[in-house]
């Protein structure tokens, strides 16, 4: 306690967590220059989904606001899979979702990568058992990526396309 009060005498009253800034600027920092490097400044995702409850999604249009702003690194959220370099998959692989996940897996142009997000593609047993569900993603797709979270929060997002980024 006494350690937390002069914790709070010496820092004052902060509204911001000024480590996450830091560390925030160095990862956006990294994204920027390898997206400049690999992928010519631009990096185009197309985002699927195969059957979420729509969290993952949510904390994905969290990264277009002013203080992720992830254009301004060089990440686009693309309408068709033609115009993408990277699919990002959410929620579970449904029997009816399946045939279009994997029709707009051939209409990215090559090279192409899959990234899944949140717990749902990777997930399996009991739900693969029923009738709906042909799960996990990676028995129809090469996944190059998987982040974890159910959901994600944008900065695990951000740390995982940072990590993607890495291993290409
Ligand atoms: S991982 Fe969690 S938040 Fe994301 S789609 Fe599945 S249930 Fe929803």
């Amino acid at each position: 306690m006494i350690k937390f009060l002069n914790k709070r005498l010496q820092l004052g009253t902060i509204t911001e967590n000024s480590e996450l800034e830091r560390e925030m600027k160095f990862i956006q920092k990294e994204i920027k220059d390898t997206i400049k490097r690999k992928f010519a400044g631009s990096l185009a995702i197309r985002m699927v989904d195969s059957g979420s409850c729509n969290a993952c999604e949510a904390e994905c249009n969290a990264l277009s606001n002013p203080y992720y702003n992830l254009e301004r690194l060089g990440i686009y959220f693309v309408a068709s899979p033609r115009h993408a370099d990277v699919m990002l998959l959410s929620g579970i692989m449904t029997f009816n979702m399946t045939p279009h996940v994997l029709d707009a897996y051939e209409q990215i142009p090559s090279p192409k990568w899959v990234i899944t997000i949140g717990d749902c593609p990777m997930m399996k047993a009991p739900l693969e058992k029923t009738f709906a569900i042909k799960a996990p993603a990676n028995n129809h797709l090469p996944i190059a990526y998987h982040i974890k979270g159910c959901p994600p929060t944008p900065t695990d997002i951000i740390k995982g396309i940072l990590e993607f980024l890495r291993g290409i």
